[in-house]
């Protein structure tokens, strides 16, 4: 494949203001695009249309450009993309793949508790087979208004992954059949990154590591909709100083906070080019110089430094942002 082919893409979700972690991520996946001479697309993760509206704040593509970071084409929103993804579910429909859900939250643990151990109250449960409907009608995509699930069989699924290293995952353990279309009459995240990711022609998915186990539940995804999955390569997260991940809520990190303080940019990127091992001390960056910092042994090489050091906005990492 020529590099022109290649494509990827920043997918913000407008839930809330973007933070210094979503800043690392796309940053680091714009200068690998730019370096390699790969498309990159701005894709608007809006389907959670209640949290969307809250979030206000400036543009994502304001903010983008702020950091320095250009995008190839207009950017598309999820929320006009409905009658792709309902094709999509018609399509897994047609493979007795999908079935209709209308089970509580409390159901489904009380029927996963059956059959294993007791897991903690808010730890996440995978839904077991035993809940899935008897050969009929709610296997299918009749209605919109009832969640759907997709059938997850047994087996490893391997996620080899060109930051991380590749990872077995298998899915039925894991999760369970995975929720493909909401009550609320949209898709859930899985099946909506997945159908975007294909027909936009995305070849490489960078994003957080966070979703690294669900490249394994979109592989399956894509094979289903007969494509090929993407390559993934899945970036380390960044922490807060008490070692937690960076929420969207946490104000004083957000990007709009950020600009607002009077912090330059090139601060930005060189905190980003430096926890990346790109450069040996924090340093501002020119957006120009960014694509050539960064390639695959570097991502490589910081994806395994971050197993025991994290990075983290501590505060020499806040005193540098702001200039001191
Ligand atoms: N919209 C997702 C997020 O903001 C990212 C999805 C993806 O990159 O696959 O967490």
């Amino acid at each position: 494949m020529q590099p022109a082919d290649r494509c990827t893409r920043l997918a913000p979700s407008p839930t809330g203001p973007l933070h210094v972690g979503n800043a690392c991520t796309f940053l680091v996946t714009w200068a690998l695009a730019r370096r390699l001479g790969w498309r990159v697309l701005l894709r608007i993760e809006d389907l959670d249309r209640d949290r969307a509206r809250a979030a206000g704040g400036r543009g994502v593509a304001e903010q983008l450009a702020w950091l320095g970071i250009d995008y190839d084409g207009e950017p598309v929103s999820q929320s006009t993309r409905l009658a792709a993804y309902e094709r999509a579910m018609a399509v897994l429909a047609s493979q007795g793949l999908v079935f209709e859900s209308p089970h509580s939250r409390a159901e489904v643990r009380e029927a996963a508790a059956a059959l294993s151990a007791p897991h903690a109250d808010d730890a996440p449960v995978a839904f077991p087979a035993t809940l899935r409907p008897a050969t009929g009608p709610a296997w299918g995509f009749a209605r919109r208004d009832v969640n759907h699930r997709m059938r997850m069989d047994p087996g490893i699924e391997h996620v080899d992954d060109r930051v991380a290293g590749t990872h077995g995952f298998d899915p039925a353990r894991t999760d369970g059949d995975v929720i493909t279309w909401t009550k609320a009459g949209w898709p859930s995240y899985q099946l909506a990154v997945s159908v975007d990711d294909a027909a936009q022609g995305v070849t490489d998915v960078v994003r957080g590591e966070d979703l690294l186990h669900s490249a394994a539940i979109q592989a399956r995804i894509h094979r289903a909709l007969g494509f090929a999955p993407p390559r993934w390569w899945h970036l380390p997260l960044v922490l807060d100083g008490e070692g937690r991940r960076l929420a969207k809520r946490r104000g004083s990190l957000s990007l709009d906070a950020l600009h607002g303080a009077g912090v330059d940019p090139a601060r930005v990127r060189g905190l980003v080019a430096w926890w990346a091992g790109a450069i040996g001390e924090p340093a501002p960056v020119d957006a120009a110089r960014l694509p050539a910092l960064l390639d695959e042994p570097i991502l490589r090489a910081w994806h395994a430094r971050t197993r025991s050091a994290p990075n983290t906005v501590d505060e020499r990492a806040l005193a540098w942002l702001h200039g001191s």
